[in-house]
């Protein structure tokens, strides 16, 4: 049986959309999540710089995206640090003691389970729950 249009598609009146709604509603909750941030700091946490400042979190956005609008999970971190973070933890906790103490405890407290793995993964660096 050939298939055949029985309705006449939907004209659209403005064109397409820039993002859908669930992206623009995705996107609201970042924004109102990123000035809850900015509320309480605008410099890097880990050195103090103003500029290339970027959102790091500690639980990262693709595997808990269900905590990538949760203030504690984020941090405001220059580029330089976000990129310390990502790739050489052992660097970062070491160059920022406190902000690295601070990820932990957010990890620890939203996700018992990752803290558990990061302490198998760095004994020396996350401490026994
Ligand atoms: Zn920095």
């Amino acid at each position: 049986m050939p298939l055949t249009r029985t309705h006449p598609l939907k004209k659209r009146t403005q064109g397409l959309r820039r993002v859908s709604p669930k992206h623009a509603k995705a996107k609201r909750a970042q924004g109102k999540a990123y000035q809850q941030v900015a509320e309480q700091v605008q410099w890097c946490e880990s050195c103090g710089r103003r500029e290339r400042l970027s959102h790091s979190h500690a639980l990262t956005q693709k595997k808990w995206p269900q905590f990538a609008n949760t203030p504690a999970n984020i941090f405001l971190l220059c580029w330089p640090c976000h990129y310390c973070f990502e790739h050489d933890k052992r660097r970062f906790a070491a160059l920022s003691p406190d902000v690295w103490a601070r990820k932990l405890a957010a990890i620890k407290a939203l996700s018992p389970e990752q803290y558990q793995l990061l302490h198998i993964k760095y004994p020396d660096l996350v401490p026994e729950a």
